[in-house]
């Protein structure tokens, strides 16, 4: 059988998949496909249905100039860089909301001295930089450290990875042992989730790996070396070796 249909972005699947295009009705709409807002009459559509033949989702699509959308960007960086300064503003006068570290320094020295690596040295070869530890700072992150354009969010990677290894010794205290391999798996996406941007920003997604580092332009952080270091903090190896 024929594959056939128009791939469009579905907003389910977060990618281009087959969707299937129907009538209106079939979503309980009007028939009318011709569209335009009273209030900016610019603004004109042709409205389908579409169901998509992957997860089923389905939804209207809106056929249009697509300099609307060059519109739509520009609107949405606008408000994106007046909602920061707003942002900062109610952060600055309410210092609740911000987060209360709860990782000693000396965990986050730590942590860093064990995974910051340094990839121009003369040698040719990478080399550990332990030096870094020294430039951490408190932000309403909690302990950070700058790298160029990017900020490691150190305080909040141990945290999560350690709020995991709690997860991962109740589990055990209850007769189970989730496999070590998973319990890696987790911790690294932990640390890979906690960069910022220039901004202060914590990205959403997760901070792409060249091999198991980070790379922050000459600098890296190495996810394997942070994964050993918070596991070996953490005395979690006795419930591994004890079965
Ligand atoms: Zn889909």
């Amino acid at each position: 059988m024929a594959k056939g249909g128009t791939k469009i972005y579905c907003p389910n699947c977060k990618e281009f998949s087959v969707c299937k295009a129907m009538s209106p009705t079939a979503l309980g709409e009007p028939k009318a496909q011709r569209w335009y807002r009273t209030d900016h009459q610019d603004i004109s559509w042709f409205r389908r249905a579409r169901a998509c033949v992957s997860c089923k989702k389905t939804f209207l699509s809106a056929e249009l100039d697509e300099k609307l959308l060059e519109e739509l960007i520009q609107l949405r960086e606008k408000l994106a860089k007046k909602h920061q300064v707003i942002a900062q503003r109610i952060r600055s006068v309410r210092p609740w909301l911000v987060r209360t570290e709860t990782v000693p320094l000396d965990y986050a020295k730590e942590f860093v001295r064990k995974s910051a690596w340094w990839h121009t040295h003369s040698s040719g070869n990478p080399v550990r930089a332990p030096n870094h530890a020294k430039r951490i700072y408190e932000s309403h992150h909690g302990w950070v450290i700058d790298f160029g354009a990017n900020t490691f969010l150190v305080g909040k990677a141990i945290e999560r990875c350690n709020n995991e290894i709690n997860r991962y010794i109740d589990a055990a205290a209850q007769g189970d042992l989730p496999g070590i391999d998973d319990l890696n798996s987790k911790l690294k996406m932990h640390i890979r989730g906690a960069v910022a941007n220039n901004d202060g920003y914590e990205y959403e997604g997760y901070y792409p790996l060249e091999g198991q580092d980070m790379m922050f332009g000459a600098q890296s952080i190495d996810v394997n070396d942070g994964v050993e270091y918070v596991l070996q903090k953490s005395g979690v190896s006795e419930l591994v070796s004890s079965t």
